[in-house]
């Protein structure tokens, strides 16, 4: 009917008019037509206003600056329906009660896992974990809160010279703590996901953390706390693998 056709024109527009954005002209392929319609249905649900230039791309996904539908800074991770690594993508996915039947074709592990992000997102939150806020979720696409302000995202920790960095270090070990606590393991945690804007560490990727179910999730508890500790000690800290292990389970 009219109204249908009307509403087919107006994507057609919105589709050609964010294709034509210069930061999206070069990309290939984070952005089929179903991608541009989640992005459009979260435009006239409000959760976008306007798509702003690339943070971050990716392997997996690319992270956007974008405006919200009040002109507020959020951050958008659009996941790549073509992921390359979708088998290991799937097998993060086993064993967690939340996706338990998933259908293993590709497009179902990538809209699960953006909705696993989403969920772990608002789970760490929960726990007492600094992570962005999770905002909205639609197929491939998640918008949170950015880090940072516009045209000046958060750091990763790996670029920054740390300034404290006993104190950074009990910061995250906390986090770790309260994560686990929550029945979750990051399970890739490093200095490259975690970032800080103003003094404040901030967990993000949480895309492929598991749930203590998972069959791997002691190895990427273990895996997490290597890297971590190793990080923080090379800046100084008073920090070992062993020791965080043991007041992560513990405490
Ligand atoms: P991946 O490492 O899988 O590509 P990340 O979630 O780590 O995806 O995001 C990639 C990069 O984008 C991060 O290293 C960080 O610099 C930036 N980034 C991601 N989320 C945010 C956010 N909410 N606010 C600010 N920057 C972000
Ligand atoms: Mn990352």
């Amino acid at each position: 009917d009219r109204i249908a056709r009307e509403q087919d024109r107006e994507f057609a527009e919105f589709r050609k008019r964010l294709k034509d954005t210069e930061q999206f002209k070069l990309d290939d392929g984070a952005f089929d037509d179903a991608t541009y319609a989640a992005i459009y249905k979260l435009v006239q649900d409000g959760h976008l206003g306007a798509m702003g230039g690339p943070i971050s791309t990716g392997k997996e996904a690319n992270v956007y600056e974008a405006l919200d539908g009040e002109g507020g800074d959020v951050a958008t991770k659009v996941y790549r329906i073509n992921a390359s690594n979708f088998k290991q993508m799937r097998d993060y996915l086993e064993g967690d009660p939340r996706f338990e039947g998933l259908r293993g074709d590709k497009k179902a592990v990538v809209l699960s896992w953006t909705r696993k992000e989403f969920s772990n997102l608002q789970r760490a939150k929960t726990a007492g974990v600094r992570v962005p806020e999770p905002l909205a979720v639609q197929r491939n696409v998640l918008v949170m809160e950015l880090i940072g302000r516009e045209g000046d995202a958060a750091s990763k920790l790996s670029d920054v010279t740390v300034e404290n960095p006993q104190m950074a270090y009990e910061v995250v070990r906390e986090y770790v703590r309260r994560l686990y606590d929550a029945g979750l393991v990051h399970g890739d945690l490093s200095e490259y996901n975690v970032v800080v804007y103003e003094g404040e560490l901030v967990v993000i990727d949480v895309g492929q953390a598991v749930t203590v179910h998972h069959p791997s999730s002691a190895d990427l508890l273990e895996r997490d706390c290597r890297n971590v500790a190793n990080f923080f000690a090379r800046q100084g800290a008073d920090a070992d693998p062993d020791d965080l292990l043991t007041y992560v389970r513990e405490h």
